[in-house]
């Protein structure tokens, strides 16, 4: 496997990124961490002549707080991410996957932003950042528009980015009282192993334990993070209990739309669905209860 000749441009703004792209289209790609993009241009999945680095631009980098919410610079590494006291103390269920994702040394260079543009159905940060009610923020020379992540996704590797847009950031909403978060992903090792299966969920309790809103979000088992809507209705208004939770899991393995292959087969990927799904919503549960009003 061999990068193919490809001429590198630097921008140092947003304007020159979208200037340099437009110049060279169709043929021209954004890259940021190149964690993905270098291997898939090796491989052949995509072809380039022109890459449009925006490691320049440091006002994509960084991660910060306003009125309560995250925001998340698209050029934040996951090793920043992780090691972020905002998202320690506040948002601490993104750490679920930040702490799992690859390894160090791929973290150092992978990017919040190059993980949800790239629209990989097994990337770790959608499922969670769709379960805790994230939206990205998209800029062109023509606007910005933010659109929430769980209208983001299209298909594997298909989203609703425009040509000459660029993911800028993400924004998490403050989480209310209540509300607890939990991700859970099964890779065939430790480090370096893409998700096999993965769930997110996000839940809101009452004082008296009942199920106010609920979000469950499976990862690498369908073409775009799946948002199980039925769990959802058989959630809300229920008391949060193992029963439920178990009634829940069964519709996340029936919305699963599982592929199989050499990590493992449609049938196990769904079983790990159930057990993930079981296992996220009494973490989100825990933690929505330590997180009560
Ligand atoms: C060995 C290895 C292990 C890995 N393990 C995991 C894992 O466990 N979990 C996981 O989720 N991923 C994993 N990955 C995939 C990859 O590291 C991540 O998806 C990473 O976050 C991609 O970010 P990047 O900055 O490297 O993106 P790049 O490769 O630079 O870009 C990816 C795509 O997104 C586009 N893009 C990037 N930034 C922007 C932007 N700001 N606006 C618009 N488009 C943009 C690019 O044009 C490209 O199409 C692994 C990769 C490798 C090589």
């Amino acid at each position: 496997m061999h990068l193919p000749d490809i001429e590198l441009h630097e921008a140092a703004t947003l304007q020159e990124a979208a200037a340099v792209k437009r110049r060279y289209a169709p043929d021209a790609r954004l890259l940021a961490g190149g964690t993905d993009l270098l291997v898939d241009l090796k491989a052949g999945r995509v072809t380039a002549g022109h890459l449009v680095s925006v490691n320049r631009i440091d006002a994509l980098r960084g991660v910060s707080e306003t009125d309560g919410s995250l925001c998340i610079g698209a050029l934040t590494t996951i090793t920043q991410l992780h090691s972020s006291p905002i998202v320690g103390q506040r948002f601490s269920p993104i750490l679920d996957a930040t702490g799992k994702m690859a390894a160090p040394q791929i973290r150092n260079v992978a990017t919040v932003g190059g993980n949800i543009a790239c629209a990989v159905p097994c990337a770790d940060l959608p499922p969670i950042l769709t379960a805790i009610h994230a939206s990205v923020a998209l800029w062109s020379p023509k606007g910005e528009r933010s659109v929430p992540l769980e209208a983001f996704f299209m298909d594997a590797r298909q989203t609703v980015l425009r040509d000459d847009e660029v993911l800028t950031g993400v924004l998490v909403p403050k989480p209310r009282p209540g509300f607890g978060a939990a991700y859970a992903r099964f890779a065939l090792r430790d480090g370096n192993a893409i998700a096999v299966a993965a769930v997110a969920a996000g839940l809101t309790l009452g004082r008296d334990n009942t199920v106010r809103n609920a979000c469950i979000v499976l990862g690498a088992v369908a073409p775009i993070p799946k948002v199980v809507e039925a769990a959802q209705t058989l959630l809300v208004g229920e008391h949060a209990d193992e029963e439920v939770f178990n009634a829940a899991a069964v519709a996340a393995m029936e919305a699963a739309e599982p592929i199989s292959d050499v990590r493992g087969s449609a049938d196990f990927r769904r079983e790990v669905v159930g057990v993930m799904t079981r296992r996220t919503l009494a973490t989100a549960c825990r933690r929505a209860k330590e997180n009560a009003a």
